[in-house]
């Protein structure tokens, strides 16, 4: 069988029976028709497939227009990667949704739903916990489990748009994980979710969201896709980055920019800044001097998120006040900066927070 790019060797939950499948709803098109040719099958069946893996159906006995035959053949070779959503929770306050979804090894990961006035956003996992260990992150408290399969974030979308009948128009690769530390998984999930016989998202309403994995970032740049980069840069100098950012050891705030302004020579698109505001450690008018001074010269804008509180940590935000101020002094210095607005503030979530509760919640009911 030619197709075997991202088949995995997973461990069935019931019954703990070792399956070597193909993965096919993380195939793009050509590589579906490969498959569909291997089967000695007519080319246009390809494309049926295709449409019908990325409509989000969880089963291949949900193809109608597929002969049962060949329905039966491809189950016997491949599976369609899904997501189970084990909790859901809406906001009362503006309508956003937060999903827990177990995937089929029994892993948790988080994806959350906000509704604009432009239309549906997703932010979806790219990784079951992260390896980048950010000090203020819930998602890296316990390590990295395992990479995302491409089929595994699309479905995050996929399940969101079924359940409340919805086209989500926007994506923000901002979830549990680091996507730049899954290259591959990430990149082939873009191809998959922009594809005009799939999902259809345009590339420019997708964001990517890293810490600042440099290697990743001059491939990224390789790409020349029309997405937005979004950098996790959280502090102004190498000292207090070092202190919330061990990826800062390894590529420091002079390497990440660098790499940002080599990736907006290529791309020539703005770059997002994210910046969490944490009491006494960031935000103080000196930071905003120094940030501005740094970004000076780049097409790129701040947007700046008061911290979650974490429990394990003592990092706290600060007075809406001291935020505020903070905004001003990078807009006087030319810098534009928004501050985020906080969606479904009573459901508890953000970045690895939902998922930490739940397990918690699993782990003391032993249902494990
Ligand atoms: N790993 C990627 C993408 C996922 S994290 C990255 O770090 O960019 C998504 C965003 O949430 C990042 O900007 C991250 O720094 C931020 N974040 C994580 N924990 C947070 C917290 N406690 N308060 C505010 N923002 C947080
Ligand atoms: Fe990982 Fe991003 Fe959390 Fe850092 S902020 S631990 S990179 S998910």
């Amino acid at each position: 069988m030619a197709v075997t790019v991202f088949t995995v060797r997973y461990l069935k939950k019931a019954g703990d029976i070792i399956s070597d499948k193909i993965d096919i709803r993380s195939l793009d098109l050509e590589s579906i028709t490969q498959l569909v040719t291997d089967l000695s099958q007519p080319k246009f069946r390809a494309l049926q497939l295709f449409k019908w893996l990325q409509s989000g159906v969880d089963s291949f006995d949900e193809m109608t227009n597929i002969p049962i035959l060949l329905r039966e053949k491809l189950s016997a070779i491949s599976y369609i990667a899904t997501v189970k959503p084990i909790k859901k929770y809406v906001s009362q306050i503006d309508g956003t949704v937060k999903y827990v979804y177990e995937l089929y090894d029994g892993e948790l990961i988080e994806s959350v739903l906000m509704k604009y006035e432009h239309g549906y956003t997703i932010c979806i996992s790219t990784q079951v916990g992260c390896r980048m260990g950010c000090k203020f992150c819930a998602s890296g408290l316990y390590g990295l489990t395992r990479n995302l399969t491409p089929s595994e974030m699309l479905a995050q979308i996929t399940y969101a748009n079924r359940d409340n009948n919805i086209r989500i128009s926007n994506v923000v690769m901002m979830g549990m994980g680091e996507p730049l530390d899954n290259f591959e998984n990430s990149i082939q999930f873009l191809k998959l979710v922009s594809d005009e016989n799939g999902l259809n998202i345009g590339l420019r309403h997708i964001s990517l969201s890293t810490s600042g994995v440099v290697s990743g970032i001059k491939r990224l740049a390789e790409y020349n896709m029309p997405i937005t980069l979004s950098i996790s840069l959280h502090a102004p100098n190498d000292e207090i980055r070092n202190r919330t950012m061990p990826v800062n050891k390894k590529w420091n705030v002079d390497a990440l920019l660098k790499a940002c302004r080599d990736y907006q020579k290529v791309t020539t698109r703005r770059i997002s800044f994210e910046y969490a505001l944490i009491e006494g450690v960031n935000d103080s008018e000196e930071n905003a001097r120094e940030l501005a001074s740094r970004l000076k010269g780049m097409m790129c804008h701040v947007n700046l998120i008061p911290a979650n509180p974490v429990k394990e940590n003592t990092f706290k935000k600060p007075e809406r006040k001291a935020i505020i101020a903070f905004q001003k002094k990078l807009e006087n210095l030319g810098v534009n900066a928004t501050i985020r607005r906080t969606l479904g503030a009573d459901i508890d979530a953000s970045c690895g927070q939902l998922k930490k509760k739940t397990k918690e919640e699993i782990d003391g009911a032993n249902i494990c």
